[in-house]
């Protein structure tokens, strides 16, 4: 007979040591120490807004600027000049389901938004309605602003739950033969909720219209099923989970057998056949370099591959699995410690419906976020209109970071030194 003293206690999730038997059998672990991480007391939980720098980043363009710009001058454009192609064949190989030759890398994603809508709403004249949903990104819904009063068009918004996301029901019901383009985040940027790309794509397809993508929060994330869906257009951001660094260019994708068809409005030399014949006359090249404008910012590119090829080591399967696992056991801890303090969940439960990040929805969330980062040292970031966002990005975060990242957050609000920072918020949040 076994004596009571001998049945071990079974633990709580929030039991720090459930995070670190969870850190050991992770196959994703090995990653982090691809990555910089100087201050070991950091929780960084914002790796979906600004990715970390890989460890060979730095002296990747290092290399760049002294022997390629340094030494090789003007003759390293022989190196450079298909890069955005290149990059692009990678992105849609390991983050995307995409094909060669449908992803280049090019401007911002708030300028390929521009073009790619534009392109479809040129393609599609006969119809006045450019469709969208209120919670889509602030930057999307500006360029579809502009460009839909610019050709007195509709721009149709459709009211989405701030927490669920978009429901396939509401497009469903939003969509007729006026549309021309559809266009939705993948990943709701505030509440990560997961918008079903393949049943909305089949809808707006069943009316004739154009679907455009933003894949921002989803790219590196998780699967992107782009070929399945047979989506026709989609824009994403290499500095998030991609890790490319501030600022570098996003990318584009145009389904194959729409590329002929289409045209963007900004007609470059890059987006020109021939491009050093120097002619007069602009003669939209062939492919996806139609989609093209001007001279890419290369040692921003250096940094894009290297992140991309990290992920693609670590593979999307993989890095999807480890994200639901994270943010699965980040909503345990919340339940348990966060929701008896005022917060509530602002994602979906269902971790088939939620990308990679989870956010708290506390009347105080802007006070929390500043002290959390200026007294505890961790790492979120605020989101309007009173939400905490998480996110554990799966190929640089423990789960030990999470457990530390909420312990901290309970013990601040339990200690109420936010009641001591102003309402007002800062500039950059
Ligand atoms: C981050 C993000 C962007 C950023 O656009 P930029 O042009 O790089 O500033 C756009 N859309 C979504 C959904 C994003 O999350």
């Amino acid at each position: 007979m076994v004596s009571l003293s001998q049945v071990p206690t079974p633990r709580a999730a929030s039991d720090r040591a459930v995070a670190e038997d969870l850190d050991r059998s992770d196959q994703l672990a090995v990653y982090r120490e691809r990555f910089v991480s100087p201050d070991p007391t950091l929780v960084y939980l914002d790796g979906n807004s600004l990715g970390r720098l890989p460890v060979t980043t730095a002296q990747r363009v290092a290399e760049a600027v002294t022997e390629q710009w340094g030494s090789g001058l003007i003759r390293s454009w022989e190196q450079w000049i298909d890069m955005a192609q290149s990059i692009g064949d990678e992105i849609a190989a390991g983050v995307l389901e995409a094909d060669p030759g449908e992803v280049v890398l090019s401007d911002s994603t708030t300028v390929n938004l521009y073009k790619l809508a534009a392109a479809a709403l040129d393609a599609r004249p006969d119809r006045h309605v450019l469709l969208t949903d209120d919670d889509n990104f602030p930057t999307d819904s500006y360029v579809f602003q502009g460009l839909t009063a610019a050709r007195g068009l509709e721009l149709r918004v459709i009211e989405t739950d701030l927490d669920a996301g978009l429901s396939t029901e509401a497009v469903q019901a939003a969509m007729d033969e006026d549309v021309a383009l559809a266009s939705f985040s993948h990943v709701a940027y505030r509440s990560g909720a997961i918008a079903d790309m393949v049943a909305i794509t089949g809808i707006a397809h069943d009316s004739g219209a154009l679907t455009l993508w933003d894949l921002s929060h989803s790219g590196g994330s998780i699967p992107v099923p782009l070929r399945s869906a047979g989506a026709d257009l989609a824009v994403g951001c290499t500095y998030k989970y991609l890790c490319g660094g501030p600022g570098a260019p996003a990318y584009l994708y145009v389904r194959k057998d729409r590329q002929g068809e289409l045209r963007q409005p900004i007609w470059g030399w890059f987006g020109q056949q021939d491009q050093f014949a120097m002619t007069g006359q602009y003669d939209a090249a062939p492919g996806l370099a139609r989609f093209l404008v001007g001279t890419p910012p290369v040692l921003s590119m250096i940094g894009v591959r290297e992140g991309v090829a990290i992920v693609a080591e670590a593979g999307i399967g993989a890095l999807r699995t480890k994200g639901q696992a994270l943010t699965s056991y980040l909503i345990d801890l919340a339940d348990e410690w966060l929701t008896p303090l005022g917060f509530r969940l602002a994602s979906p439960r269902d971790v088939e419906r939620r990308g990679s990040h989870v956010t708290l929805h506390h009347p105080q969330a802007w006070q929390i976020c500043r002290a959390l980062i200026e007294r505890y040292d961790v790492v979120p970031d605020f989101r309007a209109p009173d939400r905490l966002r998480l996110g554990p990005a799966p190929l640089t975060t423990s789960y030990a970071d999470v457990w530390e990242g909420l312990d901290r957050l309970r013990r601040l609000v339990e200690s109420g030194v936010h009641e001591s920072y102003p309402a007002q918020r800062s500039r950059v949040t």
